[in-house]
């Protein structure tokens, strides 16, 4: 696209100007032609004060006349209608103008002829080669110095013809510079244009991306808080504004961080100002799924809050992320069925009791039964005591604790007496039991307890054993206290299952489409029962190979 006010010819598209250059365009053309009429009236006044032959002589005024004459048209015509090429016909027409004056001012007035200076640079600066500027000067100038001699005002002599020659060549020469240095300026302009484009192109690539990213902020169903070194909120979505909301402190629309209402697991122990999840988040601390209760009656919501502290390129905090997500039907639905859960065990505890009395009462009487019916009889026995069992165990892990009472106990009596209950079991899986344990070892633990522990051990040891397959029990007293360690060579355990084993109801997938019972508590409740110890379970396991469980309970120093 042409310059504003400069001729374009050679390079480009040639069309008019068009859109906001419009005016720009034309206010260049009047102001180039101004210069060079305001210059030419000064010239001619002033060879009219210097000899008043002058007045005598018309070509002098017409070509001043027609310099006006070009200067209104430049101020009339549309110029965003006309084909910017077309303006070089200015500067030319002007050039005539020029030639016009200065022959008729001959030598009273030669400085005319530096006014071919003015058109020269309006096309020089322009978008034609430097080749076509220079000889468009040496032309013009020429017939501004050779004029005369073709109107035939002058004789005709060598001397006449070559001592203005000065003038094309001057002239030439400020052509050729004025087009260099304007293509240059051209140039630095193109570049300066492409990276203002760049600029504004990326400019709005990165407006693009904020648009992107506040829609999805505003879309995703968790609430997300942005905070900075100092604790000043940097970003917040709307979910997370309705959820600030939501705990502000009724009567109070723009609470700060300490008047929330914010509670602990328990829904009314308010946690105070210095131990609230975003405070910690913004010390530096990174947040696992915190959970609280924010907000008051109906409305109350609990939320899981997990953070990511941002540090800067040196290394040093810089601000934090803290994300909250609303697990409030999923607390109330977990409730809902643990609620259920001790509803209906205690509701099968006193109809089970009544059956296991009457079982017994009447086992008693086995002399008066067909052997048959007590066979039946003991098969209803042993699994009603299987469903007290179970029931039980749902009633304990409901509570949440194990009563334990440590005392100083003889552990390698309870681990023979749970080998010799777990033998019967192991001989009927076609398991070969080993208790390796001394038969004396005293510490200090609740032996009813411990016994369940180790019964729940050794019962899985069998469940998930092969026949033919081996099941080794023993313990020490060590350093780091009573270990008990129940190892088999059993189906094992895959690795991503290993860490799973001890929450409430895990099964394995592959045990829980075989035939083996059991319900995903037993390890739950001896993990539960180590841990009132003050002790740790661990497991170590080979797919295909077997496990090793591993109890380990401290001991008071001697
Ligand atoms: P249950 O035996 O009633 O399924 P547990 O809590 O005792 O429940 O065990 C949880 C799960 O851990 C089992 O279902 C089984 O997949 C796995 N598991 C426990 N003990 C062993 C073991 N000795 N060998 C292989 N897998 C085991």
């Amino acid at each position: 696209m042409a310059e504003p006010g400069v001729v374009q010819a050679g390079h480009g598209p040639v069309e008019a100007v068009r859109g906001p250059r419009r005016a720009r365009h034309r206010r260049r053309i009047i102001l180039s032609e101004l210069a060079l009429s305001s210059t030419f009236s000064m010239t001619v006044v002033l060879g009219l004060l210097q000899s008043e032959e002058l007045y005598s002589v018309p070509v002098f005024v017409a070509g001043w006349i027609l310099n006006l004459a070009v200067l209104a048209l430049c101020c009339t015509l549309p110029w965003s209608r006309i084909p910017s090429r077309w303006v070089i016909i200015v500067p030319l027409v002007d050039f005539v103008a020029i030639a016009l004056t200065r022959a008729a001012a001959g030598d009273s007035l030669t400085g005319v002829g530096l006014l071919a200076a003015f058109p020269m640079v309006w096309i020089a600066a322009s978008r034609v080669r430097t080749a076509t500027a220079v000889t468009i000067a040496v032309v013009a100038s020429l017939l501004v110095i050779w004029l005369p001699f073709l109107l035939r005002t002058e004789v005709l002599t060598l001397r006449g013809l070559i001592d203005p020659i000065l003038l094309p060549i001057m002239l030439a020469g400020l052509a050729g510079f004025v087009s260099a240095l304007a293509k240059d300026n051209r140039r630095r302009q193109d570049a300066l244009r492409a990276s203002q484009a760049a600029l504004q192109e990326s400019i709005d690539a990165g407006r693009d991306r904020e648009r992107l990213l506040g829609t999805v902020l505003d879309t995703v169903s968790v609430g997300l808080l942005a905070v900075d070194r100092d604790g000043n909120d940097i970003l917040m979505n709307a979910r997370q504004r309705e959820g600030h909301a939501a705990a502000a402190p009724p009567g109070t629309p723009d609470p700060d961080e300490s008047e929330l209402l914010i509670f602990g697991a328990d829904r009314t122990t308010p946690i105070p100002p210095t131990m609230r999840p975003v405070r910690r988040a913004i010390m530096g601390e990174d947040l696992q799924g915190e959970q609280v209760w924010v907000g008051t009656g109906r409305s109350q919501r609990a939320l899981s809050i997990f953070s990511q502290s941002m540090y800067d390129d040196d290394g040093a905090f810089a601000g934090t992320v803290v994300s909250f997500n609303d697990v409030t039907e999923l607390l109330l639905a977990l409730q809902a069925k643990d609620d259920f859960l001790s509803n209906v065990s205690h509701e099968f505890r006193t109809p089970l009791t009544s059956i296991l009395g009457y079982l017994d009462v009447t086992l008693e009487l086995a002399d008066a039964l067909p052997e048959r019916v007590e066979g039946y009889l003991e098969i209803a026995r042993r699994n009603a005591l299987r469903l007290e069992q179970l029931v039980e165990d749902l009633l304990a892990i409901n509570a949440g604790t194990f009563e334990v009472i440590p005392v100083a106990t003889d552990v390698g009596r309870i681990l023979a007496d749970a080998a010799s209950s777990g033998h019967l079991r192991a001989v009927r899986a076609g398991v070969h039991l080993v208790n390796r344990a001394p038969s004396s070892l005293n510490a200090v633990a609740d032996p009813a307890r411990l016994a369940q522990a180790v019964d729940n051990l050794l019962t899985n040891a069998v469940k998930y054993n092969r026949r033919g397959g081996s099941i080794t029990l023993d313990a020490s007293l060590g350093d780091d206290g009573l270990v008990i360690e129940v190892e088999d060579t059993g189906i094992g355990i895959e690795a991503e299952e290993l860490h799973q084993v001890f929450d409430r109801f895990f099964r394995s997938p592959s045990v829980r489409t075989s035939a083996v019972p059991g319900v995903g508590l037993g390890l739950l409740i001896t993990k539960s029962i180590v841990s009132e110890h003050g002790g740790s379970i661990s497991v170590a396991s080979e797919p295909g190979r077997g496990s090793c469980f591993t109890i380990v309970i401290p001991q008071p120093t001697r």
